[in-house]
Protein backbone atom coordinates (compact mmCIF):
# COMPACT_ATOMS: atom_id res chain seq x y z
CA UNK A 1 0.00 0.00 0.00
CA UNK A 2 1.38 3.25 -0.95
CA UNK A 3 2.04 5.77 2.21
CA UNK A 4 -0.31 9.18 0.07
CA UNK A 5 -2.18 10.26 3.54
CA UNK A 6 -1.21 11.99 6.40
CA UNK A 7 -3.30 12.11 9.56
CA UNK A 8 -4.55 15.47 11.02
CA UNK A 9 -4.83 16.13 14.78
CA UNK A 10 -6.04 19.05 16.42
CA UNK A 11 -5.81 18.97 19.87
CA UNK A 12 -8.12 20.93 22.66
CA UNK A 13 -8.12 20.78 26.29
CA UNK A 14 -10.69 18.12 26.43
CA UNK A 15 -11.06 17.70 22.55
CA UNK A 16 -9.16 15.78 20.21
CA UNK A 17 -10.02 16.49 16.21
CA UNK A 18 -8.53 14.35 13.52
CA UNK A 19 -8.49 13.53 9.81
CA UNK A 20 -6.96 11.72 7.45
CA UNK A 21 -6.52 12.87 4.04
CA UNK A 22 -4.36 12.58 0.77
CA UNK A 23 -3.17 16.33 0.00
CA UNK A 24 -2.02 15.11 -3.82
CA UNK A 25 -6.25 14.19 -3.98
CA UNK A 26 -7.42 16.32 -1.48
CA UNK A 27 -9.17 13.28 -0.60
CA UNK A 28 -10.46 13.26 2.99
CA UNK A 29 -11.01 9.23 3.99
CA UNK A 30 -11.98 10.29 8.07
CA UNK A 31 -12.50 12.98 9.89
CA UNK A 32 -14.06 13.07 13.71
CA UNK A 33 -13.64 13.95 17.33
CA UNK A 34 -12.81 12.50 20.66
CA UNK A 35 -15.02 14.68 23.17
CA UNK A 36 -15.08 15.08 27.03
CA UNK A 37 -11.52 13.54 27.30
CA UNK A 38 -10.40 13.60 31.25
CA UNK A 39 -13.76 12.91 32.06
CA UNK A 40 -15.30 9.59 32.56
CA UNK A 41 -17.35 10.05 29.15
CA UNK A 42 -15.08 10.67 26.78
CA UNK A 43 -16.37 9.48 23.56
CA UNK A 44 -15.05 8.97 20.22
CA UNK A 45 -17.10 9.67 16.52
CA UNK A 46 -16.14 9.79 13.75
CA UNK A 47 -17.08 9.36 9.79
CA UNK A 48 -15.70 7.14 7.54
CA UNK A 49 -16.19 9.56 3.69
CA UNK A 50 -15.56 6.82 1.25
CA UNK A 51 -18.56 4.24 2.68
CA UNK A 52 -22.28 4.81 2.28
CA UNK A 53 -21.86 8.46 1.94
CA UNK A 54 -19.94 9.33 4.58
CA UNK A 55 -20.89 6.77 7.39
CA UNK A 56 -20.85 7.67 11.27
CA UNK A 57 -19.32 5.62 14.13
CA UNK A 58 -18.80 6.26 17.28
CA UNK A 59 -17.45 4.70 20.80
CA UNK A 60 -17.30 5.48 24.18
CA UNK A 61 -13.61 5.36 25.96
CA UNK A 62 -14.83 5.67 29.21
CA UNK A 63 -12.37 7.63 31.57
CA UNK A 64 -9.98 8.64 28.90
CA UNK A 65 -7.64 11.58 28.57
CA UNK A 66 -5.34 12.64 24.65
CA UNK A 67 -3.21 9.27 24.84
CA UNK A 68 -6.19 7.15 25.21
CA UNK A 69 -8.11 8.71 22.68
CA UNK A 70 -4.98 8.19 19.97
CA UNK A 71 -4.82 4.66 21.06
CA UNK A 72 -8.75 4.11 20.42
CA UNK A 73 -8.00 6.30 17.09
CA UNK A 74 -5.54 3.73 16.37
CA UNK A 75 -7.29 0.73 16.51
CA UNK A 76 -9.88 2.38 14.43
CA UNK A 77 -7.78 3.19 11.26
CA UNK A 78 -6.48 -0.43 11.90
CA UNK A 79 -9.42 -1.74 11.54
CA UNK A 80 -10.08 0.23 8.35
CA UNK A 81 -7.24 -1.14 6.94
CA UNK A 82 -5.44 2.56 7.31
CA UNK A 83 -2.86 2.73 9.10
CA UNK A 84 -0.37 1.72 6.64
CA UNK A 85 -1.49 4.84 4.21
CA UNK A 86 -0.15 7.19 6.27
CA UNK A 87 3.18 8.24 6.24
CA UNK A 88 3.04 11.55 8.89
CA UNK A 89 1.02 13.74 11.32
CA UNK A 90 0.38 17.17 11.73
CA UNK A 91 -0.28 18.98 14.17
CA UNK A 92 -2.11 22.54 14.77
CA UNK A 93 -0.29 24.53 17.49
CA UNK A 94 -2.45 27.88 18.09
CA UNK A 95 0.55 29.64 19.14
CA UNK A 96 4.21 30.18 17.57
CA UNK A 97 5.22 33.31 19.11
CA UNK A 98 7.91 34.98 16.92
CA UNK A 99 9.98 31.91 16.84
CA UNK A 100 8.27 29.97 13.96
CA UNK A 101 6.73 31.98 10.74
CA UNK A 102 6.16 28.50 9.20
CA UNK A 103 5.66 24.93 9.54
CA UNK A 104 8.27 22.88 10.45
CA UNK A 105 9.06 18.85 11.72
CA UNK A 106 9.14 18.68 15.38
CA UNK A 107 12.16 18.38 17.19
CA UNK A 108 12.75 19.12 20.93
CA UNK A 109 14.05 22.07 20.06
CA UNK A 110 10.46 22.46 18.71
CA UNK A 111 8.84 21.03 21.44
CA UNK A 112 11.00 23.67 24.05
CA UNK A 113 10.21 26.44 21.92
CA UNK A 114 6.19 25.25 21.99
CA UNK A 115 6.64 25.35 25.50
CA UNK A 116 8.16 28.63 26.31
CA UNK A 117 4.91 30.40 24.21
CA UNK A 118 3.02 28.80 26.79
CA UNK A 119 2.66 31.92 28.74
CA UNK A 120 0.92 33.55 25.38
CA UNK A 121 -1.77 31.14 24.84
CA UNK A 122 -1.97 29.22 28.50
CA UNK A 123 -4.99 27.41 27.00
CA UNK A 124 -3.62 25.98 23.75
CA UNK A 125 -0.53 25.38 23.69
CA UNK A 126 -0.50 22.97 26.35
CA UNK A 127 -3.47 20.87 24.89
CA UNK A 128 -1.31 21.18 21.84
CA UNK A 129 1.91 19.84 23.03
CA UNK A 130 -0.09 16.78 24.46
CA UNK A 131 -1.47 16.41 21.52
CA UNK A 132 2.28 16.05 19.94
CA UNK A 133 3.60 13.87 22.76
CA UNK A 134 0.89 11.01 22.59
CA UNK A 135 1.47 10.88 18.70
CA UNK A 136 5.01 10.43 18.92
CA UNK A 137 3.86 7.86 21.70
CA UNK A 138 0.87 5.85 20.25
CA UNK A 139 2.41 6.31 16.37
CA UNK A 140 6.21 5.65 17.55
CA UNK A 141 7.01 5.09 13.76
CA UNK A 142 5.56 8.15 11.95
CA UNK A 143 7.42 11.42 11.88
CA UNK A 144 4.90 14.66 13.29
CA UNK A 145 4.81 18.22 12.29
CA UNK A 146 3.57 21.22 13.66
CA UNK A 147 1.68 24.06 11.67
CA UNK A 148 1.06 27.49 13.68
CA UNK A 149 -1.98 29.69 13.59
CA UNK A 150 0.28 32.25 14.59
CA UNK A 151 2.85 32.18 11.70
CA UNK A 152 1.37 33.57 8.93
CA UNK A 153 1.06 36.57 10.36
CA UNK A 154 4.68 36.82 11.09
CA UNK A 155 4.92 39.20 7.95
CA UNK A 156 3.27 41.93 9.31
CA UNK A 157 5.31 45.35 9.53
CA UNK A 158 6.45 46.48 12.97
CA UNK A 159 3.65 49.24 12.15
CA UNK A 160 0.84 46.52 12.17
CA UNK A 161 1.79 44.68 15.38
CA UNK A 162 3.16 47.04 18.04
CA UNK A 163 0.87 48.04 20.42
CA UNK A 164 1.36 52.26 21.87
CA UNK A 165 2.48 51.00 24.86
CA UNK A 166 6.02 50.82 26.62
CA UNK A 167 8.61 49.47 24.01
CA UNK A 168 9.75 47.75 26.92
CA UNK A 169 7.44 45.49 26.99
CA UNK A 170 7.65 44.59 23.21
CA UNK A 171 10.96 43.66 23.87
CA UNK A 172 11.23 41.93 26.92
CA UNK A 173 7.74 40.31 27.52
CA UNK A 174 6.82 39.66 23.68
CA UNK A 175 3.83 42.17 23.74
CA UNK A 176 2.50 42.79 20.54
CA UNK A 177 -0.30 41.80 17.64
CA UNK A 178 0.38 38.12 16.59
CA UNK A 179 -2.90 37.35 15.03
CA UNK A 180 -4.64 33.91 14.54
CA UNK A 181 -6.23 31.77 11.60
CA UNK A 182 -3.20 31.79 9.69
CA UNK A 183 -3.56 28.56 7.96
CA UNK A 184 -7.28 29.18 6.58
CA UNK A 185 -5.76 32.54 5.11
CA UNK A 186 -3.21 30.95 3.83
CA UNK A 187 -5.51 28.48 2.16
CA UNK A 188 -8.50 30.69 1.51
CA UNK A 189 -6.00 33.23 0.09
CA UNK A 190 -4.07 31.15 -2.41
CA UNK A 191 -7.94 29.38 -3.08
CA UNK A 192 -9.56 33.06 -4.10
CA UNK A 193 -6.43 33.81 -6.01
CA UNK A 194 -6.54 30.35 -8.13
CA UNK A 195 -9.77 30.74 -8.87
CA UNK A 196 -9.95 34.38 -10.01
CA UNK A 197 -6.88 33.52 -12.36
CA UNK A 198 -4.82 36.17 -10.00
CA UNK A 199 -1.19 35.76 -9.45
CA UNK A 200 -1.26 35.42 -5.44
CA UNK A 201 2.51 37.87 -5.79
CA UNK A 202 0.57 40.49 -7.07
CA UNK A 203 -2.88 40.53 -5.26
CA UNK A 204 -4.24 42.27 -2.75
CA UNK A 205 -7.21 40.02 -1.04
CA UNK A 206 -9.27 41.01 2.72
CA UNK A 207 -10.50 37.97 4.34
CA UNK A 208 -13.26 37.62 6.99
CA UNK A 209 -12.97 34.36 8.55
CA UNK A 210 -16.16 34.35 10.16
CA UNK A 211 -16.64 31.42 12.54
CA UNK A 212 -17.34 30.93 16.23
CA UNK A 213 -13.77 32.92 16.60
CA UNK A 214 -13.68 35.72 13.90
CA UNK A 215 -10.94 37.58 12.68
CA UNK A 216 -10.42 39.07 9.17
CA UNK A 217 -6.54 40.02 6.85
CA UNK A 218 -5.08 42.20 4.58
CA UNK A 219 -3.00 39.98 2.52
CA UNK A 220 -0.91 41.79 0.16
CA UNK A 221 0.61 39.84 -2.35
CA UNK A 222 0.46 36.57 -0.43
CA UNK A 223 1.53 37.73 2.53
CA UNK A 224 -0.39 38.89 5.57
CA UNK A 225 0.26 42.42 6.34
CA UNK A 226 -2.40 43.09 8.96
CA UNK A 227 -5.43 41.06 11.46
CA UNK A 228 -7.21 41.66 13.62
CA UNK A 229 -6.75 39.20 15.99
CA UNK A 230 -3.95 40.48 18.74
CA UNK A 231 -1.49 39.38 21.57
CA UNK A 232 -5.05 36.89 22.22
CA UNK A 233 -7.87 35.75 19.97
CA UNK A 234 -9.99 37.97 22.10
CA UNK A 235 -9.10 41.32 20.12
CA UNK A 236 -10.74 42.78 16.93
CA UNK A 237 -14.27 41.47 15.74
CA UNK A 238 -17.59 41.10 17.39
CA UNK A 239 -17.31 36.98 17.72
CA UNK A 240 -19.75 34.58 19.29
CA UNK A 241 -19.33 34.55 23.04
CA UNK A 242 -16.02 37.08 22.55
CA UNK A 243 -16.28 40.93 22.78
CA UNK A 244 -13.62 41.30 20.31
CA UNK A 245 -12.25 45.53 21.19
CA UNK A 246 -13.37 47.16 24.26
CA UNK A 247 -12.05 49.97 26.12
CA UNK A 248 -8.98 48.44 27.92
CA UNK A 249 -10.43 50.37 31.06
CA UNK A 250 -13.41 48.15 31.49
CA UNK A 251 -11.33 45.83 33.60
CA UNK A 252 -10.89 48.66 36.00
CA UNK A 253 -14.44 50.24 35.46
CA UNK A 254 -15.96 46.50 36.52
CA UNK A 255 -13.80 46.35 39.20
CA UNK A 256 -14.60 49.36 40.53
CA UNK A 257 -18.15 49.45 40.11
CA UNK A 258 -18.82 46.27 40.76
CA UNK A 259 -16.08 44.48 42.29
CA UNK A 260 -14.60 42.32 39.56
CA UNK A 261 -11.36 40.65 39.87
CA UNK A 262 -9.19 40.42 36.91
CA UNK A 263 -10.20 36.74 36.10
CA UNK A 264 -13.95 37.74 36.25
CA UNK A 265 -13.64 40.04 33.41
CA UNK A 266 -11.63 37.87 31.44
CA UNK A 267 -13.83 35.90 31.80
CA UNK A 268 -17.03 38.01 30.71
CA UNK A 269 -15.27 39.18 27.77
CA UNK A 270 -14.36 35.45 26.39
CA UNK A 271 -17.10 33.65 27.18
CA UNK A 272 -20.06 36.23 27.78
CA UNK A 273 -19.78 38.64 25.91
CA UNK A 274 -20.07 38.97 21.71
CA UNK A 275 -23.19 37.89 19.65
CA UNK A 276 -23.73 35.85 22.88
CA UNK A 277 -23.19 38.81 25.28
CA UNK A 278 -25.22 41.94 23.03
CA UNK A 279 -28.28 39.97 21.97
CA UNK A 280 -29.07 38.07 25.07
CA UNK A 281 -30.01 35.46 23.06
CA UNK A 282 -27.25 32.58 21.79
CA UNK A 283 -23.92 33.23 20.89
CA UNK A 284 -24.99 30.52 17.62
CA UNK A 285 -25.68 33.39 14.30
CA UNK A 286 -28.35 31.65 12.81
CA UNK A 287 -30.62 32.19 16.16
CA UNK A 288 -30.15 35.49 16.23
CA UNK A 289 -30.60 35.88 12.67
CA UNK A 290 -34.03 34.12 12.98
CA UNK A 291 -35.28 36.35 15.73
CA UNK A 292 -34.11 39.21 13.39
CA UNK A 293 -36.41 37.91 10.58
CA UNK A 294 -38.78 37.79 12.80
CA UNK A 295 -39.01 41.37 13.39
CA UNK A 296 -37.04 41.11 17.08
CA UNK A 297 -34.79 44.75 16.86
CA UNK A 298 -32.43 43.89 19.21
CA UNK A 299 -31.44 41.10 17.51
CA UNK A 300 -31.06 43.28 14.38
CA UNK A 301 -29.37 45.68 16.29
CA UNK A 302 -26.71 42.58 17.58
CA UNK A 303 -26.24 41.79 13.97
CA UNK A 304 -25.32 45.38 12.99
CA UNK A 305 -22.62 46.38 15.87
CA UNK A 306 -21.06 42.48 14.37
CA UNK A 307 -21.11 44.09 10.46
CA UNK A 308 -20.28 47.19 11.85
CA UNK A 309 -17.37 46.29 13.12
CA UNK A 310 -16.13 43.81 10.84
CA UNK A 311 -17.30 46.98 8.18
CA UNK A 312 -14.47 49.44 9.91
CA UNK A 313 -11.74 46.92 10.27
CA UNK A 314 -12.11 46.12 6.44
CA UNK A 315 -12.26 49.53 5.42
CA UNK A 316 -8.63 49.99 7.09
CA UNK A 317 -7.11 47.16 5.98
CA UNK A 318 -8.17 48.25 1.93
CA UNK A 319 -6.81 51.72 2.84
CA UNK A 320 -3.45 50.39 4.01
CA UNK A 321 -3.70 47.83 1.03
CA UNK A 322 -4.17 50.49 -1.47
CA UNK A 323 -6.56 48.45 -3.89
CA UNK A 324 -8.80 45.45 -3.55
CA UNK A 325 -8.70 42.37 -5.98
CA UNK A 326 -11.40 40.61 -3.72
CA UNK A 327 -13.02 40.48 -0.45
CA UNK A 328 -13.52 37.16 0.77
CA UNK A 329 -15.79 35.49 3.72
CA UNK A 330 -15.47 32.07 4.73
CA UNK A 331 -15.86 30.41 8.11
CA UNK A 332 -19.24 29.22 9.78
CA UNK A 333 -21.08 32.55 9.65
CA UNK A 334 -18.81 33.82 6.26
CA UNK A 335 -19.57 30.47 4.18
CA UNK A 336 -23.54 30.11 5.19
CA UNK A 337 -24.35 33.59 6.18
CA UNK A 338 -25.80 35.21 3.63
CA UNK A 339 -27.42 38.02 5.75
CA UNK A 340 -24.25 38.98 7.33
CA UNK A 341 -22.32 38.97 3.76
CA UNK A 342 -24.89 41.12 2.46
CA UNK A 343 -25.28 43.35 5.41
CA UNK A 344 -21.33 43.61 5.31
CA UNK A 345 -20.78 44.07 1.94
CA UNK A 346 -23.75 47.22 1.25
CA UNK A 347 -20.99 49.33 4.03
CA UNK A 348 -18.89 49.00 2.15
CA UNK A 349 -20.19 50.10 -1.52
CA UNK A 350 -17.68 53.06 -1.62
CA UNK A 351 -15.08 50.63 -2.48
CA UNK A 352 -17.52 49.47 -4.99
CA UNK A 353 -19.21 46.64 -4.27
CA UNK A 354 -22.28 45.62 -6.05
CA UNK A 355 -23.95 42.61 -4.29
CA UNK A 356 -25.50 39.98 -6.84
CA UNK A 357 -28.37 39.41 -4.35
CA UNK A 358 -29.24 35.73 -6.38
CA UNK A 359 -25.53 34.60 -6.16
CA UNK A 360 -25.55 35.61 -2.39
CA UNK A 361 -28.68 33.82 -1.69
CA UNK A 362 -27.31 30.21 -3.49
CA UNK A 363 -24.22 30.76 -2.10
CA UNK A 364 -24.09 28.00 1.53
CA UNK A 365 -22.45 24.78 3.11
CA UNK A 366 -19.56 24.06 1.62
CA UNK A 367 -19.98 26.42 -1.88
CA UNK A 368 -17.33 29.05 -3.08
CA UNK A 369 -17.87 31.58 -5.40
CA UNK A 370 -18.57 35.18 -6.61
CA UNK A 371 -21.50 36.66 -4.86
CA UNK A 372 -21.22 40.22 -6.55
CA UNK A 373 -22.59 41.33 -9.66
CA UNK A 374 -20.51 42.02 -12.81
CA UNK A 375 -18.46 45.25 -12.58
CA UNK A 376 -18.52 45.06 -9.35
CA UNK A 377 -15.38 44.92 -6.93
CA UNK A 378 -15.32 41.56 -6.31
CA UNK A 379 -16.74 39.63 -3.31
CA UNK A 380 -16.78 36.31 -2.91
CA UNK A 381 -17.20 33.19 -0.23
CA UNK A 382 -14.35 30.13 -0.59
CA UNK A 383 -14.87 26.83 2.05
CA UNK A 384 -11.57 27.11 4.22
CA UNK A 385 -9.85 23.93 4.77
CA UNK A 386 -7.66 23.83 7.25
CA UNK A 387 -6.96 20.43 7.57
CA UNK A 388 -6.27 20.21 4.14
CA UNK A 389 -3.27 23.06 4.54
CA UNK A 390 -1.83 21.03 7.68
CA UNK A 391 -1.64 17.80 5.55
CA UNK A 392 0.35 19.40 2.86
CA UNK A 393 2.31 21.40 4.73
CA UNK A 394 2.79 17.72 6.47
CA UNK A 395 3.71 16.18 2.98
CA UNK A 396 6.20 18.74 2.09
CA UNK A 397 7.82 19.08 5.15
CA UNK A 398 8.57 14.78 5.36
CA UNK A 399 8.69 14.00 1.95
P1 LIG B 1 -17.08 27.77 12.77
O1 LIG B 1 -16.51 28.22 14.09
O2 LIG B 1 -16.31 28.27 11.59
O3 LIG B 1 -17.38 26.31 12.71
O4 LIG B 1 -18.51 28.51 12.67
C1 LIG B 1 -19.53 28.20 13.56
C2 LIG B 1 -20.60 29.26 13.49
O5 LIG B 1 -21.11 29.42 12.15
C3 LIG B 1 -21.86 28.90 14.30
O6 LIG B 1 -21.74 29.27 15.62
C4 LIG B 1 -22.93 29.70 13.60
O7 LIG B 1 -23.06 30.94 14.25
C5 LIG B 1 -22.39 29.98 12.21
N1 LIG B 1 -23.25 29.42 11.16
C6 LIG B 1 -23.28 28.19 10.66
N2 LIG B 1 -24.23 28.08 9.70
C7 LIG B 1 -24.83 29.29 9.61
C8 LIG B 1 -25.91 29.83 8.81
N3 LIG B 1 -26.55 29.10 7.91
N4 LIG B 1 -26.22 31.12 8.99
C9 LIG B 1 -25.57 31.88 9.91
N5 LIG B 1 -24.56 31.43 10.67
C10 LIG B 1 -24.20 30.15 10.54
Amino acid sequence: MSKDSILVINCGSSSLKFAVINPATEEEKINGIAERLGSSEAILRWTLRYKNNGEKGSQTLGLAAHEAALEGLMGLLREEGMVEGISAIGHRVVHGGEKFSKSCLVTDEVLQAIEDCIKLAPLHNPANLTGIRAAQKIFPGLPNAVVFDTAFHQTMPAEAYLYPIPYSLYKEQGVRRYGFHGTSYRYVGQASADMLGLDINNSNILVAHLGNGASACAIKNGKSIDTTMGLTPLEGLVMGTRSGDVDPNLFSFLNKTLGYTLDETTDLLNKKSGLLGLSEMDSDCRVIEDAAVEGNEHAQLTLDVFCHVLAEKLAGFAAAMGKIDALVFTGGIGENSSIIRKNVIERLSIFGFKLDEQLNDETFRGKSGVITQEGSTVGMVVATNEELMISRDTQVLTA
